[in-house]
């Protein structure tokens, strides 16, 4: 098929994607097309993106060392800030050693691909980011998707692989969905099957345990097998990654990850810039009290009787609503109503499961939230 088919396949099945051009800063009220819209978009969760501070701190970061970094980390591109960044995030999360990454992406395929290959066996939850699913296909290793936190299915797959070297790969926050992987009980199956633990915090990094910890913290486990991955465009409001663990898999990434090794180092104002988020993420009780309260205000708020609020405990609160084009109706009745609410169809999701995807902020009002609430609820009844 032509591209130009291509492109009208996906125009008849309401799969077309397009951009919404902003014109201000990444906040709860932004103007599109010169309009004021109310988002529940953005996985700023702690509302740190148009901080003052971290804009001062990214001013800082400039006027010290400039704008690029002008090569690879390896070659001449890592930076006093970079290496500082990495040594408080190691410590932050509670594991020997960090390695800064440009974007969760990079990370993902860069650690996937070093620590398993062919000969070798991934383990990956169903509904597991693209980028861990692209990082097992381009390993080349045997892959087993296991349906959704499903352990059981989980542990007869690891049972019956005599692959010696498996690495079990999962979301500790699923980012559709808003649920929690058991990570006590993955850890206790991967003590017992001899395999690495992959777990990519990108929406529990500054927002789950104690002082934004991440969700290793607030499972209370550490482990030598725990390869762990936290994102710093989300919570943290800037931009990059990072990979934490144990000493020599650090030292093994660093030597062998492509998407590290061949790539321009991120700008060191924005690990300048980072350096005053970790510090805003730990003073952030505040913040994620906050972020607890809109939680909890929206749960009880929504009553809805056709759609779907499946449990989710986090800032992310999908309305599942299952056909693409009801779906797409319920998008933009919203933004006639001045509210943006991604709308996340197939392939991002299962077939016939279309949503809403709220996320919350802690730069929300309650009334804000309310204001969601109550359109969502009239938007419901009046059958649209
Ligand atoms: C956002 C996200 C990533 C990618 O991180 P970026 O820094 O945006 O590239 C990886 N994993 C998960 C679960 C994510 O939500």
């Amino acid at each position: 098929m032509n591209l130009k088919d291509k492109l009208k396949n996906l125009r008849t099945h309401s799969l077309l994607r397009s951009r919404r051009l902003i014109e201000t800063s990444c906040a709860p009220e932004v103007m599109v097309a010169g309009r004021t819209l109310l988002a529940f978009a953005s996985n700023d969760y702690l509302g740190l993106a148009s901080n003052p501070v971290l804009i001062a701190a990214a001013r800082e970061g400039a006027a010290r060392y400039g704008v690029g970094a002008g090569a690879s980390h390896l070659v001449s591109g890592h930076y006093a800030p970079h290496h500082e960044l990495e040594e408080k995030l190691a410590a932050f999360v509670g594991l020997p050693r960090a390695l800064f990454f440009s974007t969760g992406y990079m990370a993902n395929l860069g650690v996937i691909t070093s620590l398993a290959g062919a000969g070798d066996a991934v383990f990956s939850d169903e509904l597991n980011h693209a980028s861990l699913i692209d990082g097992i296909r381009l390993s080349g290793a045997e892959k087993h998707i296991y349906p959704h936190l499903d352990l059981n299915a989980l542990e007869a797959m690891l049972q019956s692989c005599d692959r010696a070297h498996k690495l079990v790969v999962t979301d500790a926050v699923f980012g559709m969905d808003g649920d929690r992987s058991p990570l006590p009980a993955l850890l206790e199956m991967c003590e017992r099957h001899d395999a690495y633990l992959v777990v990519d915090d990108a929406h529990g990094f500054g927002v789950q345990g104690h002082e934004g910890r991440g969700s290793l913290n607030e499972s209370g486990i550490v482990s030598p097998r725990i390869v762990y991955i936290g994102t710093l465009g989300k919570a943290a409001g800037v931009a990059g990654a990072f990979v934490a663990g144990a000493d020599e898999v650090i030292e093994w990434l660093l030597q062998s990850a492509r998407t590290y090794i061949f790539t321009t180092g991120t700008p060191p104002l924005l690990a300048h810039a980072l350096l005053a988020s970790m510090a805003l993420i730990e003073q952030g009780e505040d913040r994620r009290r906050h972020l607890a309260r809109l939680i909890a205000q929206l749960r009880q708020g929504l009553k809805l009787k056709r759609w779907k609020l499946p449990d989710s405990a986090t800032a992310i609160q999908p309305v599942i609503i299952g056909g693409n084009d009801e779906a797409l109706a319920v998008g933009a009745a919203l933004l006639e109503a001045g509210l943006w609410v991604p709308v996340i169809r197939p392939p991002t999701v299962p077939e016939g499961t279309a949503r809403l995807r709220i996320s919350l902020s802690a730069a929300h009002t309650p009334e804000q939230v309310d204001r969601l609430v109550a359109t969502l609820m009239e938007l419901e009844q009046s059958g649209r």
